[in-house]
C-alpha cells in the first residue's frame, strides 16, 4: 500500500528548515507557495509563545467545510495546526466512483478556503492508521481530532487508528458523527435498537433543538509546505472516458454550493414541498443530499436555518421528516454493521435470487424499454443523482420485477450516487426489497406505467433522458408498447426498440414476484 513517505517526508524536511514556532499570520506581504494545481499566499510568521511547532493534527474526513466543523474548531484554539485528507484505498462493495468524483471537487474547495486562512490540507493516500500515528510521531504532535465514521469501514478504521496510538503520547479526540441526534446516544435509553421509524423519530425529535452551529474559524495557524499529491492524482477525476462531464455543469460541490443550495430551496422550493416533492417534472426536493453526503453543510445547520424559514408548517414538517429518514437509517447501519450485506428481518429466509447479466446490464444502462426506468438509469449515469420516487422505481424493478439480487442494486447505486451514503443507500434497498426495518410490504411492487402517469404525466422527466421517446404523445409515453405500430414507426421507434419489446412483461413478472416472495423460490414463470 501506497503511504506518501515523500508527502510526510517533505513536510518534515519543511518544519525542520524553520528556526522558530509557527504563529498566525499578520497582514503583510506574502510569498506563493505551489500546491497541487493552486497558487497561495502565505504572509511571513513571527514566532509564538507555543512550545510545538504542530500542536494538533485535523483528519478531515466526512465534513468538508469550515463551518459548524468542531474538530477544526477545536484544534484552532489548541494553536498551530495540521488539516489532512486521507484517500483510502476503494473499499470493496462500494466502489464510489461518482462520489470520489463530487470529493475531489469539495476538497479542492476546502483546500481553497483552508490555505486562505494559513493552513494549506495535506493530501496523502493510505491507511489513516499508519499514517497518521506516523505523521504525530515524527512531527511531535499530540493530539489528533476527527469526527465519528458511524459506516463499518469507517468505524473499522478508527478504531484501528486508536490502537495504534495506544501507548504513544497522542490523544485521539473523536467527535460525534453529524447527526441531529447521533445515532450511539439513543438506544442508551433502552435494551434494543429502534425498527420503526415513527416511534424513532418522535423519541429522536424530544432531543432537539441541537446546539447551536460554531462559526468558522477566522484565521488558521498552520505551515506551508512542499506540493503534495491531490485528488486528481488519484484519478478521482475521470478522463478517458469522461463521464462526469454534465455532472460538472450541474453540481457546485463545496462548502459555497452546499449553502447556496440550501438558501435557494428553503426560498423558493420549500413552499408546496410536501404536495411536490415527488413530482419529476420539476426539481422540487432540496438536492442537498450530496451536500450532506459529503459534510459541506452541517446538519445542525440546516436544522437552524429551517427553524428560520417562513414556509408553512406543513411544508417544513415534511422536510424535516426526511432528515429524520437519513437520521433513521444511520441508526440502523451504527446498530446493524452488516447493513449493506444482510437482511434486517432475520426470520424470513432470502429468495432465490435470479442470475441474469443481459438483464442487470440492460438496467444498469437504461435500456429496458420501461420509460421510467431508463430514464432514471440513464440520469443517474448522467448527473449521479436520481430524485427519492425514481430511486423507488428504479430500485423495485430490479428486486422484484427482474428478481435480482438487491445487494447488486446497492452496489451500483454506490458505484454511480455522487450523494452515496452507505447507511441511506442499505436501509433503503433493505426497504424496497420488503427485508428492512419498518420496511415496504414485499407484495409492493411499484408499478413504473402508473408511477410515470401519476408523477411524470406530460412525459417531460421520460423525455429529457429518453430523446428517442421524444415523438410519442403522452399518452403512450410510459407505455409506448401499447401504441399502435405505425405511430411507433413515424415517431422513429426502430422494429427491434425495447420500447417495442421491453425485456420483462409487468403483468407476469409482478404475478413471478408475489409467487417468490410468498414461497421463498423462483418460481418458473417466464415474464418476458
Ligand atoms: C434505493 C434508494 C437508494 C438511496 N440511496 C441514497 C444514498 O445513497 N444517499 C442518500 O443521501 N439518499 C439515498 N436515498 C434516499 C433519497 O432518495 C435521497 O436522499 C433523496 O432523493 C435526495 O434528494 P434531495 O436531497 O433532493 O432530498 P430531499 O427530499 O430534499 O430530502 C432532504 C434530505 O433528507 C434526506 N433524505 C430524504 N429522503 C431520505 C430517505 N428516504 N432516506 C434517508 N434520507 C433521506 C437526504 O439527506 C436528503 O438530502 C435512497 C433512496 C432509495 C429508494
Amino acid at each position: 500500500m501506497f503511504q506518501n513517505p515523500l508527502a510526510i517526508h517533505s513536510l518534515v524536511r519543511a518544519l525542520q528548515k524553520r528556526s522558530r514556532p509557527i504563529a498566525s499570520p499578520p497582514a503583510g506581504n506574502g510569498r506563493t507557495h505551489r500546491f497541487g494545481r493552486q497558487s497561495f499566499q502565505h504572509p511571513p510568521k513571527p514566532p509564538t509563545k507555543s512550545e510545538a511547532f504542530i500542536s494538533s493534527i485535523v483528519w478531515f474526513r466526512n465534513n468538508l467545510r469550515l463551518s459548524d466543523n468542531p474538530p477544526l474548531r477545536e484544534a484552532a484554539e489548541r494553536g498551530p495546526l495540521l488539516p489532512v485528507f486521507i484517500g483510502e484505498p476503494s473499499r470493496g462493495a462500494s466502489p464510489e466512483g461518482a462520489r470520489h468524483w463530487w470529493r475531489a471537487r469539495s476538497l479542492r474547495c476546502l483546500d481553497h478556503s483552508l490555505s486562505r486562512l494559513g493552513a494549506p490540507l495535506l493530501f496523502l493516500r493510505g491507511d489513516p492508521a499508519i499514517l497518521l500515528p506516523d505523521l504525530a510521531t515524527r512531527l511531535k504532535i499530540d493530539k489528533i481530532l476527527a469526527m465519528e465514521a458511524i459506516d463499518p469501514d469507517g468505524r473499522r478504521t478508527q478504531s484501528r487508528l486508536q490502537s495504534a496510538l495506544s501507548g504513544k503520547p497522542v490523544e485521539f479526540h473523536l467527535f460525534p458523527a453529524d447527526y441531529l441526534v447521533p445515532p450511539a446516544g439513543l438506544p442508551a435509553e433502552r435494551r434494543s435498537p429502534w425498527k420503526v421509524f415513527t416511534p424513532f423519530w418522535q423519541r429522536a425529535q424530544s432531543h432537539l433543538p441541537p446546539p447551536l452551529p460554531l462559526p468558522a474559524p477566522d484565521r488558521l495557524d498552520g505551515i506551508p509546505f512542499p506540493r503534495s499529491e491531490t485528488p486528481e492524482d488519484w484519478g478521482w477525476e475521470p478522463e478517458k472516458p469522461d463521464w462526469a462531464a454534465e455532472m460538472r455543469s450541474f453540481w457546485d460541490p463545496g462548502e459555497e454550493g452546499a449553502r447556496r443550495r440550501l438558501n435557494a430551496f428553503l426560498e423558493k422550493r420549500l413552499k408546496n414541498y410536501a404536495v411536490k416533492r415527488d413530482f419529476l417534472d420539476e426539481d422540487t426536493s432540496s438536492l442537498l443530499s450530496p451536500h450532506l453526503a459529503n459534510g459541506e453543510i452541517s446538519i445542525r445547520s440546516v436544522w437552524w436555518s429551517l427553524r428560520e424559514s417562513t414556509a408553512p408548517e406543513e411544508d417544513r414538517a415534511k422536510f424535516l421528516s426526511e432528515l429524520g429518514w437519513r437520521e433513521f437509517s444511520a441508526h440502523l447501519m451504527w446498530h446493524h454493521p452488516d447493513l449493506a450485506t444482510q437482511p434486517l428481518q432475520k426470520g424470513r429466509p432470502e429468495i432465490a435470487w435470479r442470475e441474469d447479466p443481459s438483464s442487470l446490464l440492460a438496467w444498469q444502462k437504461g435500456r429496458t424499454g420501461i420509460p421510467l426506468v431508463d430514464a432514471g438509469m440513464r440520469q443517474l449515469r448522467r448527473l449521479g443523482f436520481l430524485p427519492n420516487r425514481v430511486r423507488m422505481v428504479t430500485a423495485s424493478f430490479l428486486v422484484k420485477n427482474l428478481l435480482i439480487d438487491w445487494r447488486k442494486g446497492r452496489e451500483w447505486f454506490s458505484d454511480n450516487l455522487v450523494d452515496h451514503d452507505p447507511a441511506n443507500n442499505a436501509a433503503s434497498w433493505q426497504w424496497i426489497s420488503g427485508y428492512g426495518a419498518d420496511a415496504a410490504p414485499w407484495f409492493r411492487i411499484f408499478n413504473p406505467v402508473l408511477q410515470g402517469e401519476k408523477f411524470d404525466p406530460e412525459g417531460r422527466y421520460v423525455k429529457t433522458y429518453l430523446p428517442e421517446l421524444a415523438r410519442i404523445p403522452p399518452r403512450y409515453l410510459h407505455c409506448p408498447w401499447t401504441a399502435p405500430s405505425s405511430l411507433l414507426d413515424n415517431a422513429g421507434i426502430g422494429k427491434d426498440s425495447p420500447y417495442r419489446n421491453p425485456i420483462v412483461d409487468l403483468g407476469l413478472s409482478r404475478k413471478r414476484a408475489l409467487q417468490a416472495w410468498t414461497s421463498g423460490n423462483t418460481p418458473d414463470v417466464t415474464p418476458s
